[in-house]
Order: structure tokens, then C-alpha cells, then sequence
């Protein structure tokens, strides 16, 4: 019998165990870290937009904005933030240059920007969003407009094809939405012809019902 002690005895048989195990043990051997699972999905591929964008040495840019030396534009940077919430692209293309910039041109207003390469290169989203339109046309060839919220919308013109893309489909920024081409009615070089909108979408006009913002000028925060 032996009351005082019963409380330590669980905590002395443990101590004694631990003692005899290390006793017993040989030299500690390194051995390497379990592996670390990854509970979480690999993050997503994410293009990069261009941070510097030159007009085509090649062309005569209409509208050109204002470039050094070299045809950088100056002051570019790779996004904009438009209507103060809707951060989107100035050029939503792997690799192209200015062919025309936005403005007055021959008699009429050109509502967008247009990049230029010979090469059918991919186009991406400028933001993301949700799919609004796809459609053919005789002037904008297959032209997709994607509707970001808070007013803002981008339009993309003369792709080559969808790549799948269908109306109130999401889209994120950087996801590939198409191809570069020139399906319009007319024969004209490849580009993309980019837009990027504010406003309400008409009722009747659809898209035609924004308010086209210059996307390479536009700084943003309004
Ligand atoms: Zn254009």
C-alpha cells in the first residue's frame, strides 16, 4: 500500500520507459522528412500581358500613340482599371504590334486598337467575366464580347475561331479565347481589333450601345 506515490507512478513507469527505450536505442539515425502532401490543386497557368507594347515598324499606324525612340508606346503598362473595379488588359495578345490606333480614321471613328502579327497567335481575356456574344460578322468577322460587370466590356474582332467559347460561359483572365485571324467579309491583314466598353448593353444594339474607351490612353480610375 502505497497512496502518496500512486499518483507519480504512471509518470515515473513512463519516465523509466523512455529512459530504458533511449537506452536501448543505437545511434540516431538521420532519416529523411515524410513527404509533403499537397492538399492544394497546382495554381493555374496564368498568361502574362505584354508590359510594353511598340507600334509595327512596317505599317503606317494610324492614330499612333505617342513612342520613343524604339516605338514603345510611352507610359504603357499592362493593365488598366477600368469604371474604378474591373482590372482588364491594354493588349489581350500573346505578341503583336500597333497597327492602328483608336481615333478618327478615314472619316469614321475607330472604336478600338488593332495588334498586328503575321503569325495566328492566341488571344486571351482581358479580365475575367462572362461570355456575352459570339457571333459572325460581314465587318468584324467572328467577333466575341466578353462582359466583366460594373458596365465594362471588351470586344474582340476578326479571330479565327471561339476556341470553344459560348455565350454566359465564365472566363478568366489570361484563359485563351481565341485565335488571331481575319474572317471579316473583306480581305484584310490579320489582327485582333480590341475594344474595351463602358456603358449599358442596348436593348436593340447590343454592344454598339457602349461607349468605346481608348485602351491604351484610358489611365484608368475614373
Ligand atoms: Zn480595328
Amino acid at each position: 500500500m502505497n497512496p502518496p506515490l500512486r499518483p507519480f507512478a504512471p509518470y515515473l513507469l513512463l519516465a523509466a520507459g523512455i529512459a530504458g527505450i533511449y537506452a536501448l536505442q543505437p545511434a540516431p539515425v538521420m532519416v529523411s522528412a515524410p513527404e509533403v502532401v499537397e492538399l492544394l490543386p497546382p495554381p493555374t497557368p496564368t498568361f502574362a500581358f505584354p508590359v510594353s507594347m511598340a507600334l509595327c515598324p512596317t505599317l503606317d499606324v494610324a492614330n499612333a500613340p505617342p513612342s520613343d525612340a524604339s516605338l514603345h508606346i510611352i507610359g504603357y503598362t499592362a493593365l488598366v482599371e477600368v469604371n474604378a473595379a474591373v482590372m482588364l488588359a491594354r493588349a489581350p495578345v500573346e505578341q503583336a504590334c500597333v497597327s492602328s490606333g483608336f481615333g478618327a480614321r478615314n472619316g469614321q471613328t475607330h472604336t478600338g486598337i488593332d495588334y498586328y502579327n503575321l503569325e495566328p497567335v492566341s488571344i486571351y481575356a482581358a479580365g475575367d467575366g462572362t461570355v456575352r456574344e459570339a457571333v459572325t460578322r460581314a465587318d468584324f468577322g467572328n467577333m466575341l464580347i466578353i462582359d466583366h460587370g460594373h458596365g465594362v466590356f471588351t470586344r474582340y474582332a476578326h479571330l479565327d475561331n471561339f476556341d470553344g467559347m459560348e455565350v454566359g460561359g465564365a472566363v478568366l483572365s489570361g484563359q485563351i479565347i481565341g485565335v488571331m485571324g481575319n474572317t471579316a467579309a473583306t480581305t484584310i491583314p490579320r489582327h485582333l481589333h480590341y475594344e474595351i466598353l463602358t456603358g449599358d448593353w442596348g436593348e436593340l444594339s447590343g454592344s454598339f450601345a457602349l461607349t468605346p474607351i481608348n485602351p491604351v490612353a484610358f489611365t484608368g480610375q475614373n
